[in-house]
């Protein structure tokens, strides 16, 4: 059981990242306004999330923990049509079978909040505000080889940023503050979107990008979409988002990629932040654990979209 666990783990969990990506995907399924992510040692040492999120009751605490407990799939057919981030329950329960976890909550009006102990499964009082704690401790310590994987504390801490920022672009109205061994190197306050854009993407993409809003059948596609003379245009600083969730599809990066050839013919791949809108019976997000990819019930019809969403705001004149 403890092998299956670890085994589940080596799918969930690659890297500190991971765990904070999961993370985060809870504090936000928990309705926070402010996240705080804080590591040691690039995360592989200790990943400290603090959320103000509505907490755990302290009965339901231990059951966070078991693999396929969650709080969010109440049947099979929400599982077809899943709303939140998390829903496999499968996260917390892979994390504790590879690093050592702590979870504190409180929930509004409890009279004080609790602390799990994952290996030992002892409760105990804590203090802290509403809201849920969760420590994940000397990730991989007992599967050394996968620790052998990690690279170095600045590779990995530049992957936890990169995590947080996906989810900070998404989710302009919630504040994100990421800090290393005690320094703040990341944070994104409460913004509109078009600020958070700038704060996340830069303003130099923002004023030289153009905004995308097409709706086309179940899909809508808003964002925008960077031209590639802008200076300084970032190959790297590509987004594409499902539902909420950042996603790296082969299919919509080839639908933006021909928008790009048939209006400006070509060259430098540009910056674009693409946020798509798609009844969740069209899309099975259920593939992969760590969520990134997805699949469509019709993709010829996610191409088609994306294709003409990005190049209608290619070839509009520009305002
Ligand atoms: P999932 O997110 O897929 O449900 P997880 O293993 O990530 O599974 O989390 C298990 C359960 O623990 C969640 O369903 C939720 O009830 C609870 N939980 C985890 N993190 C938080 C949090 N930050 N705030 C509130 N509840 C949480
Ligand atoms: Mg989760």
């Amino acid at each position: 059981d403890e092998l299956i666990s670890q085994i589940a783990a080596g799918e969930v969990v690659e890297r500190p990242a991971s765990v904070v990506r999961e993370l985060v995907d809870n504090a936000l399924d928990a309705g926070s306004r402010e996240i705080t992510v804080k590591l040691v040692a690039g995360g592989v040492r200790s990943i400290l999330i603090e959320d103000d999120g509505h907490g755990i009751p302290s009965d339901e605490l231990p059951l966070a923990l078991r693999r396929h407990a969650t709080s969010k799939i109440g049947s099979l057919v929400d599982l077809e049509s899943v709303a939140t981030m998390g829903f496999r329950g499968e996260a917390l329960a892979a994390i504790s079978s590879v690093a050592e976890v702590s979870i504190s909550s409180r929930t509004e009006g409890a009279p004080h909040a609790q602390r799990l102990d994952a290996r030992s499964g002892e409760l105990s009082p804590a203090a802290r505000g509403t809201g849920t704690s969760v420590e994940v401790r000397e990730l991989f310590f007992n599967t050394p080889a996968r620790r052998k994987f990690l690279k170095t504390d600045a590779t990995e801490l530049a992957h936890c940023v990169d995590a947080v920022r996906r989810h900070a672009l998404t989710r302009p109205d919630v504040g994100f503050a990421v800090w290393h061994e005690g320094k703040l190197v990341q944070q994104w306050r409460r913004a509109d979107p078009d600020q958070r854009m700038k704060d996340v993407i830069g303003a130099e993409f923002v004023e030289q990008s153009r905004p995308v809003d097409m709706t086309l059948g179940p899909m809508r596609v808003t964002g925008r979409a960077g031209v590639p003379a802008a200076a300084r245009a970032r190959a790297d600083q590509q987004y594409v988002y499902v539902n909420g969730r950042y996603v790296r599809d082969k299919l919509i990066a080839h639908g933006i990629r021909s928008a790009y050839e048939d209006v400006l013919h070509g060259g430098r791949q540009p910056s674009y932040a693409l946020f798509i809108e798609i009844a969740p019976d069209r899309v099975d997000v259920n593939v992969h654990p760590t969520k990134i990819e997805v699949r469509f019930r019709d993709s010829r019809e996610v191409h088609q979209a994306m294709r003409r969403a990005v190049e209608g705001a290619l070839a509009a004149p520009q305002a």
